[in-house]
């Protein structure tokens, strides 16, 4: 069978990678010159089944109003009447309760697990490398509260089967001594010892160079323009040097994929939610952190990656606004260094800022689209590259006409339609 794959972000990669594996014909269409250049570049690189939840949660909209409102604001977002963001906002405030959140979580940790064992065993049979670390990652508390909510979560992933410590402040340390010169407080954490981290712009470079050794074809620079379909069925699509024709298509284009399927009167409920990161080289390794670690206080993400250290954070509803601000970076460079103030170059960082394709419940949507020979394979959110192995193994065992390893329940556009 031959299989077009549109996008080569994390998702697009990774599914090009179990159709070959599974002897298919498979050709990647990629408007950039190369793999992984838009949200898959410079996420914060946590691979974080244990703690992948919605953003819908209760209280959030509370949450969010008081955080808008503080200086250098964690969350963002444009009052300019936009009817797509106001769309996606009507529904995620109908995710924002117990109730649905409950569910929603459960969805999501359904792929994420699943997602890193693939994960690793995708790493067992290719020779690829891209800076994984599995020594797990530390959620960091800075006040009392915090360590409450870090109690409360703990009984969670009690709940779920999931591995965790609860910390006080100098057994976090002890976790992770590179916090012993931090400036700000260290109340307290909770380790999850079998997340991981990893470059997943690396990843998608390392995965395609394999793979066209492997006899997948990329197209790289080429723009898709529309889906081609015939009599209800999608043969290819149309793309700026012409067409090209398969048997099934998967739609992996992160936040453009509302854009491409809207014609064939498919509704996507995925907007961007836009973040920010620095990169840094590490000076002293001695001095840079081991392991992820997740500053709860500020909502900021810290993963090492190799010689560098990765910050990330921040949420900003503007539609697709890519413009990068100074203010911006300020605060990560700050954040950053009141947890690890010595032995990382913050001076020369490099600046990056991404669209998390969000729906608005949290789970991703995929398989069916409606249309016969068209697959889905989007709206990842803030846990892309937790879960990309996942849902790539799981659409390519829908594309061969198998039942995927997990149940789908809630994972496809169904949830949307009822
Ligand atoms: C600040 C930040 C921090 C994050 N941290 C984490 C984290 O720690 N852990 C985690 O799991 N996730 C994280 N994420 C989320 C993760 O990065 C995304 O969910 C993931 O990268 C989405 O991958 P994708 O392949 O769906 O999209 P993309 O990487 O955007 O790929 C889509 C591809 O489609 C291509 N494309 C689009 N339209 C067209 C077209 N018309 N023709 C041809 N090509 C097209 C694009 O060029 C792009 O390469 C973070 C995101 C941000 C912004």
């Amino acid at each position: 069978m031959k299989v077009l794959i549109l996008g080569a972000g994390v998702v697009g990669a990774a599914t090009a990678y179990y159709l070959c594996r599974e002897g298919h014909e498979v050709e990647v269409v990629e408007r950039h010159s190369a793999a992984g250049m838009e949200t898959s570049f410079g996420n914060a690189g946590g691979l974080c089944p244990s703690f992948a939840a919605p953003w819908a949660a209760p209280g959030m909209p509370m949450k969010v109003l008081k955080m808008a409102l503080k200086a250098d604001p964690p969350v963002r977002f444009s009052l300019w009447p936009e009817l797509e963001r106001l769309r996606w906002t009507r529904r995620w405030l109908m995710e924002c309760n117990a109730t649905r959140f409950r569910i929603n979580k459960l969805r999501m940790q359904r792929v994420a697990h699943y997602s890193l064992a693939c994960l690793k065993r995708l790493m067992a049979e290719t020779p690829i490398a891209f800076d994984f670390h599995a020594g797990g990652v530390l959620q960091l508390f800075q006040t009392e509260a915090e360590c409450q909510y870090g109690n409360i979560a703990a009984s969670a992933l009690k709940e779920f089967g999931i591995p965790h410590n609860v910390l006080n402040g100098r057994d976090a340390l002890a976790v992770e001594p590179a916090l012993r010169e931090a400036t700000s407080k260290v109340a307290g954490g909770l380790h999850l010892p079998s997340d991981a981290s990893g470059d997943s712009h690396i990843f998608c470079q390392a995965l395609t160079a394999w793979l066209r050794g492997q006899g997948v074809k990329f197209h790289f620079g080429t723009q898709v323009r529309r889906l081609l379909h015939e009599g209800g069925r999608v043969v290819g699509c149309e793309t700026a040097s012409g067409a090209l024709k398969a048997d099934a298509t998967v739609v992996a284009l992160g936040n453009q994929a509302p854009a491409l399927l809207a014609p064939l009167g498919i509704k996507l409920p995925v907007y961007p939610l836009k973040g920010f990161s620095i990169t840094a080289l590490v000076t002293n390794p001695d001095q840079a952190p081991t392991m992820s670690v997740m500053d709860e206080h500020n909502k900021v993400m810290i993963s090492r990656l190799g010689n560098r250290i990765r910050v990330a954070g921040m949420a900003e509803l503007v539609g697709h606004d890519l413009s990068l601000k100074a203010d911006r970076r300020d605060v990560l460079v700050r954040v950053a260094r009141s947890l690890l103030p010595n032995g990382i170059d913050y001076e020369n960082a490099t600046f990056w800022t991404g669209l998390r394709p969000m729906t608005p419940d949290g789970p991703p949507i995929l398989g069916i689209s409606g249309w016969d020979g068209l697959f889905l394979n989007s709206g990842h959110g803030s846990n892309g590259w937790t879960q990309a192995c996942g849902t790539s193994r799981v659409v390519a065992d829908l594309v061969c006409g198998r039942e995927p390893e997990i149940d789908l329940d809630g994972l496809t556009i169904e949830r949307f339609r009822q």
